[in-house]
């Protein structure tokens, strides 16, 4: 073993043959330099392990295609579009929402036009990015006032620290949340400068806690959507009726970190514990917090709605500017809000929402369409089954939706080499692993996908 490994070559040697010379005329020194070498480290570890017993014929076509290979994959983008088969439809590792066609129109418009982002085309002066949106915020959630920034976690910290910082919060211990990508509400709450008081126990918490809990010092009863877990059994929350009126009468801010943020009801498809941000304000919320990017369905993006004074404080805080929202968002943003509004009906234009209003006709043809263009290739045992598709994003696990999808078992290859490879291809196929079989739910799908799908699957068996 180490008799070959003394022969491999430097890469300044192979770098003067013929091959590597026109390699480098395309491409740079460098880049040729670095891909030989990635190339050695690869056949050096290939022979410590065993797996590799003979050098390649350095000089020969076969070397200069794997380094041509490693050259192209350099050049190729690193964040690249796929499939996502999951059946998760706002999947936080797979980008959350897909926008809507006008979403997007309204992105490449932002990026290759000069727009109004901060003038006031009335008077010719500066005007606000948050003008765009604020009217349609308001008008959809109900809310006085609204503000844009980043994202939700920005939004919970910039309200926590222009309305409490050096004072207290008042928070119930049952929904100290953590979301995915550590998110972690007592962590922001400290961040923010605020001081975090927490009442009640895990499972129960009573107005009456947060009552005996404010002083002179509080400045925030917090409530926060326990999106991603439950707590089941003999539990007790207060109600927001409750918070409001305790705020108002201790001169408090009842603030609400919704996550999801929903604009419209969800529940006439099976979407019960979703709050609707309207109600939540008409509740008597002074101010709430939510994404843009889970069911709302649009881009990247945290929203505030509420009380004016309180809206107004956090746009002159120092943090707004921060953690501001980009010009390409706001455009995605403004646009996808539009759709909420007459004659557009949302559930048809924008993709979250279409994926949870699909019926079981749709995804049962899909289901058919997809199996029938696996089992034309041949390759193995294909079948349309039932399935549990999910919402995601950081919502319950038990909210899911009746859906449909195809299972695959190819022979000779374990499942788990399977996702592997369909992960590999130019178009990736993410899928999940069920009863040792491949499984693919075409809720998170649309009928464009299934072409590719196929095309995915012929490359994996070909290889
Ligand atoms: C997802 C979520 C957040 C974080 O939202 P981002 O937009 O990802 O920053 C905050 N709070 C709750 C309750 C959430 O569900």
């Amino acid at each position: 073993m180490t008799h070959i490994l003394r022969l491999l070559p430097q890469v300044d040697t192979l770098l003067s043959g013929e091959e590597m010379a026109g390699l480098a005329a395309t491409y740079s020194r460098s880049e040729v330099a670095d891909a030989l070498r990635s190339e050695l480290a690869a056949l050096r570890a290939g022979i410590q392990s065993g797996a590799v017993h003979a050098l390649p014929d350095f000089s020969g076509r076969a070397f200069a295609d794997r380094i041509s290979a490693r050259l192209d994959a350099r050049r190729r983008p690193n964040l690249v579009s796929l499939i996502n088969a999951t059946g998760i439809i706002v999947h936080t590792n797979l980008g959350r929402s897909r926008l809507a066609p006008e979403a997007l129109a309204a992105i490449e418009a932002a990026g290759r036009d000069h727009t109004n982002l901060e003038m006031d085309l009335t008077t010719g002066k500066r005007g606000s990015r948050h003008a765009h949106v604020e009217q349609l915020i308001c008008e959809l959630t109900g809310s006085e006032a609204a503000l844009v920034v980043n994202n939700c976690a920005a939004a919970v910290l910039l309200s926590l620290m222009a309305t409490a910082q050096g004072r207290k919060v008042i928070a119930s211990r049952g929904e100290l949340i953590e979301i995915g990508g550590s998110f972690r509400l007592p962590d922001i709450i400290a961040q923010s400068g605020a001081v975090l008081k927490e009442v009640g126990a895990t499972n129960k918490t009573r107005a009456a806690d947060y009552a005996d809990a404010v002083d002179d010092d509080t400045a925030v009863l917090l409530k926060s959507h326990t999106s991603n877990y439950q707590i089941v059994g003999f539990t007790a929350a207060p109600k927001r009726e409750e918070l409001a009126a305790l705020a108002r009468e201790t001169r408090t801010i009842f603030m609400e970190d919704l996550g999801s943020g929903v604009l419209i009801d969800l529940s006439p498809y099976g979407l019960k514990d979703e709050p609707v941000v309207s109600d939540v304000i008409r509740s008597g919320a002074d101010l709430v917090m939510f994404s843009g990017d889970k069911l709302l369905g649009g881009p990247q993006c945290g929203i505030i709605a509420g009380r004016a004074d309180i809206v107004r404080s956090l746009k002159s805080h120092p943090l707004c500017r921060a953690v501001r929202i980009d010009k390409l968002s706001l455009a995605a943003l403004e646009a996808t809000l539009r759709l909420y509004r007459a004659p557009h009906d949302p559930f048809r234009r924008v993709p979250v929402l279409r994926a949870i209003a699909q019926t079981a006709d749709e995804l049962q043809a899909r289901a058919q369409r997809l199996s029938g263009a696996l089992t034309a290739l041949g390759l193995g045992d294909v079948s349309a089954v039932p399935s549990t598709a999910y919402v995601g994003g950081g919502s319950l696990p038990q909210q899911t939706l009746d859906s449909c999808a195809v299972t695959v078992a190819l022979p000779g290859m374990a499942p788990d080499m399977l996702a592997a490879r369909l992960r590999g291809c130019r178009v990736p196929v993410i899928g999940r692993i069920r009863d040792e079989r491949f499984l693919m739910d075409v809720r998170t799908l649309i009928d464009e996908d299934v072409p590719q799908i196929a095309a995915a699957f012929r490359t994996v068996t070909a290889t």
